[in-house]
């Protein structure tokens, strides 16, 4: 996805989610508006005409079906319309080409695939950036909301966030549920960072908000647990600048801590309320720490599991030498106290408005049903 064209908003739309950053630059806006998507039925098989590409957009849709079958709407909608074009390479690929060695070998914007011809040698690959492009479609409401990206329009002209996010998530579903490729290179920090995110809130939820084009409640949802917005919006900012000359592996190590922080108020407040108790908290934490060790980062510059024959070593600035086998924690030398501690400082009113969210998950759960 790189740019769009087109499409006027109306700036009273436009919130201001955050003021006072402590770096001005970060100033910026949300639209405080969640798209409404209407219901939308397809028969593809009306719709396939795009001769070597038909098989691919079937196997997509049928993998869409298995995994997402409540978030087809925007795909049902949007395949109507789909363009896919060649194009030659110009001055710009090659460009790109020699400075970084590699190009954008597809992009999509609203409805149209563009793909460059000469480079669709490796069958397999190609197959794999066209699912990705595919996933851009199915998550697309209109030229201001795609994905977790909103289009906005400031006096210095359109800008985009959550753009990070969205690249991540859609390559991470690519990978997990489409194409099945590993592909190590594509927006592999942003991958990393979705995953963390998406185990916050949970793969359906995500999954929802991501098909709904719905970054506003994504943000609503992570404010539950992360009281500072600014910390939410330095988060989403930070990841967009990942893919930008920007680009520092601080800022990278730095937004895996926000992450992994968000997580753990999430885990501690649950504990507070009695909803899982040290164990399961313990185990949780675990298991998060392992999932970024398993994409290939440390969890946080100060921690790292060693993995021994029986049991796992996590070695933690904060909570030194847990030890951990399996589902099984077999011993926990943290200081005790400063546990606690940690857990008197979480507010109550963080409390009734966990209540508050497992309540209205309960509504959304009907009202989804679209
Ligand atoms: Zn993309």
């Amino acid at each position: 996805m790189k740019t769009l064209v087109g499409g006027k908003t109306n700036s009273t739309d436009y919130v201001k989610m955050y003021y006072k950053t402590k770096r001005k630059s970060k100033v910026g806006m949300i639209i405080e508006k969640s798209p409404q998507l209407e219901k939308e039925e397809c028969n593809i098989s009306d719709y396939l005409s795009f001769e070597k590409f038909n098989s691919v957009i079937q196997e997509f849709e049928k993998k869409l079906e298995k995994n997402f079958k409540n978030n087809m709407n925007l795909f049902n909608k949007n395949i109507k319309n789909l363009k896919i074009n060649e194009r030659k390479m110009n001055f710009f690929d090659l460009f790109s080409i020699a400075r970084t060695g590699s190009v954008t070998r597809a992009t999509y914007s609203y409805n149209q695939i563009e793909y460059i011809d000469s480079l669709d040698n490796d069958k397999n690959k190609f197959r794999s950036i066209l699912m990705h492009e595919l996933l851009h479609m199915s998550s697309q409401k209109d030229e201001q909301f795609f994905g977790f990206t909103q289009r906005i329009e400031t006096t210095k002209g359109e800008k985009y966030i959550g753009i990070g996010l969205t690249e991540g998530y859609t390559e991470k579903l690519n990978q997990e549920y489409f194409s099945k490729i590993a592909g190590k290179n594509t927006y592999h920090e942003e991958i990393v960072l979705a995953t963390g995110i998406e185990r916050i809130i949970g793969k359906d939820k995500m999954a929802d908000f991501y098909f709904d084009a719905d970054l506003l409640n994504l943000i609503r949802y992570l404010n539950f647990y992360e009281k500072d917005l600014d910390e939410i919006a330095d988060l989403i900012i930070g990841i967009d600048r990942l893919n930008t000359t920007e680009y520092t592996s601080a800022q990278y190590d730095k937004l895996r801590k926000q992450i992994a922080d968000i997580y753990d108020k999430k885990l501690q407040l649950q504990k507070k309320l009695n909803l899982i108790d040290e164990n399961q908290y313990q185990r949780e934490k675990f298991l998060y720490i392992k999932q970024f060790i398993d994409l290939g980062v440390n969890y946080s510059e100060n921690t790292r599991i060693i993995e021994y024959a029986n049991f796992y070593l996590i070695e933690d600035e904060n909570n030194k030498n847990i030890i951990y086998k399996e589902d099984e924690l077999l011993k926990f030398k943290a200081d005790e106290n400063k546990v606690d501690k940690n857990i008197k400082n979480i507010k109550e009113e963080k409390a009734s408005l966990l209540v508050d969210e497992l309540e209205s998950n309960k509504t959304d759960e009907n009202q989804t049903k679209k």
